[in-house]
């Protein structure tokens, strides 16, 4: 037992025991040490869970958009109090710096839910074609299925996004990292959403997960994490044919072409690839550099990967925390250790503290674009350089992946745009371009099927209805 604790789920608008007794304990991978354990729920709490979703749902999606507006807007408002909350809980489960906890792990899940409490206020758009009226209509029972990197922005894409179209929901956050999702529970239950809107079932994913893919009574099932899991949870929803929305890996290229600030371009090329250490389906794993850059952008690499300071996610000094669990880190030495490629910084000689799953941020040259180095997802501060003869061959390396999930091309405006247009990738930034958590977010290829955020987000979540006059 610890303070931290939560030995509840969250069922029909209440904090209820779970149907066994069983916990999962909870781990800080910065000290090793069992921070707190939450139920191990089963097949019966997905039962209950639905029951409560499905009777809650007509209400809910009859409710006219302003009121299912001002829920969302107490929610937010209830979430926001917590903010620091959520810095430390994620910096506590997940090993993520206090910087990056608080302007990303807090921050983009507050500015999220922001923007579904204002797109869920517009009234309904029922547009004419012919002599049918088209009528969008909620989905129904969502099952949202979440990982542990982003762990409350990952959550709140897809339950914002739901509840603002008028559907109810059952989630099952990750087992890693299920602390920071009993924090919007708390809002919620403050905030006063109405009992069985927001459902909360805490488990692992060959129990929950799969209870809630192949559940009759959930309409659709909304996922987050490994493609592997993504292609069970299509399996188990198409039995039934049920709606599936899936946001994958990646293993995304961030291109360098001859007329790029190559400094600048570089150091934000580095910084993306080893944000939350590497546990970013977004991040430029693959650095794609033309020839008449590759040494200088390979040393200002290898210097600006040497330069991060590695260790305790409290400290303001840290850039880089731990990976998640003593799996992962495993993982993550496996890749480095089976490399054949020229290794410019870190390694697994590199020192490091001496509790916690840190691995030193790495960064290999000469990668050949077939090997395991550039076809896997990492998933870890582990940088691929790889050089280019022109345009062609540029675009020709970056979708040679079966994944295509983001990327980022430096360059003029006009041939770098060009670049990106030839990209199968869901999302590009030119030149350092910001985040847009309006814009659609999600995956060609194996990286998902489906968007989340913004307008593109809250359709996946949607029915559309023809009515013939
Ligand atoms: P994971 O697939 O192991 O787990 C994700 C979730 O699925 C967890 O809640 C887990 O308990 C559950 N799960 C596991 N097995 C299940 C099953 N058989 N049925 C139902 N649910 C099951 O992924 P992870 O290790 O938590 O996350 C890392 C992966 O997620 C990486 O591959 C990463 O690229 C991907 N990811 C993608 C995005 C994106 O938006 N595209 C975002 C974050 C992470």
């Amino acid at each position: 037992m610890t303070s931290l604790d939560r030995p509840h789920l969250f069922i029909g608008g209440e904090w209820v025991p779970p149907a066994s007794t069983e916990t999962i304990p909870v781990e800080n991978p910065a000290t090793e040490e069992v921070i707190a354990h939450v139920p191990a729920g089963t097949a019966a709490d997905v039962d209950r869970a639905v029951a409560a979703a499905r009777n809650a749902f007509d209400a809910w999606a009859g409710l006219p958009p302003a009121e299912r507006a001002a829920v969302l807007d107490r929610l937010h408002t209830a979430l926001a109090a917590r903010a620091g909350d959520i810095a430390k809980t994620v910096g506590l489960e997940l090993g993520t710096p206090l910087k990056v906890a608080k302007n990303v792990q807090a921050g983009l899940p507050l500015a999220v839910l922001r923007g579904y409490a204002d797109l869920a206020g517009r009234p309904e758009n029922s547009e004419q074609i012919g002599n049918s009226l088209i009528e969008h209509e909620p989905v129904g029972v969502v099952g949202a299925i979440t990982p542990w990197n982003y762990p409350l922005h990952q959550v709140v894409a897809k339950v914002a996004a739901a509840m603002a179209a008028g559907c109810t929901v059952v989630l099952k956050p990750s087992e890693l990292t299920p602390l920071v999702a009993y924090l919007l529970f708390d809002a919620a239950a403050e905030a006063g959403v109405p009992a069985g809107v927001l459902n909360l079932v805490t488990g692992t994913g060959p129990v929950v997960g799969a209870a809630i893919a192949g559940h009759p009574g959930v309409d659709m099932v909304s996922f987050t994490g490994s493609t592997a899991t993504g292609r069970a949870i299509s399996h188990a929803a198409a039995d039934r044919i049920a709606r599936v929305a899936l946001e994958l890996g990646g293993k995304s290229a961030n291109v360098i072409l001859e007329d790029a600030d190559v400094v600048k371009a570089v150091k934000v090329g580095v910084g993306n690839a080893f944000l939350n250490s590497g546990q970013t389906c977004t991040a430029w794993t693959r650095m794609l550099v033309h020839r008449s850059l590759y040494d200088e952008a390979v040393s200002l690499a290898a210097k600006t990967a040497a330069g991060y300071t590695v260790g305790d996610p409290f400290d303001e000094a840290t850039r880089l925390g731990p990976l998640v669990s003593g799996v992962q880190s495993k993982r993550v030495r496996g890749f480095v250790e089976r490399a054949t490629a020229r290794l410019v910084a870190g390694g697994l000689d590199a020192p490091l503290p001496e509790k916690g799953y840190f691995v030193a941020p790495t960064v290999f040259a000469d990668v050949d674009p077939e090997s395991e180095l550039a076809q896997e997802e990492i998933f870890g501060p582990v940088l691929s350089i790889i050089p280019f003869a022109d345009d062609d061959d540029a675009v020709t390396i970056a979708n040679n992946s079966r994944y295509g999930l983001a990327g980022g091309v430096w360059g003029s405006d006009e041939r770098a745009l060009a670049v990106a247009r030839r990209m199968r990738t869901g999302a590009v930034d030119i030149n350092g371009g910001a985040f847009n958590p309006a814009a659609p977010f999600g995956g060609y290829k194996q990286s998902g099927v489906g968007r989340e955020l913004g307008e593109y987000g809250l359709a996946e979540f949607r029915q559309v209805k023809a009515i013939q006059r």
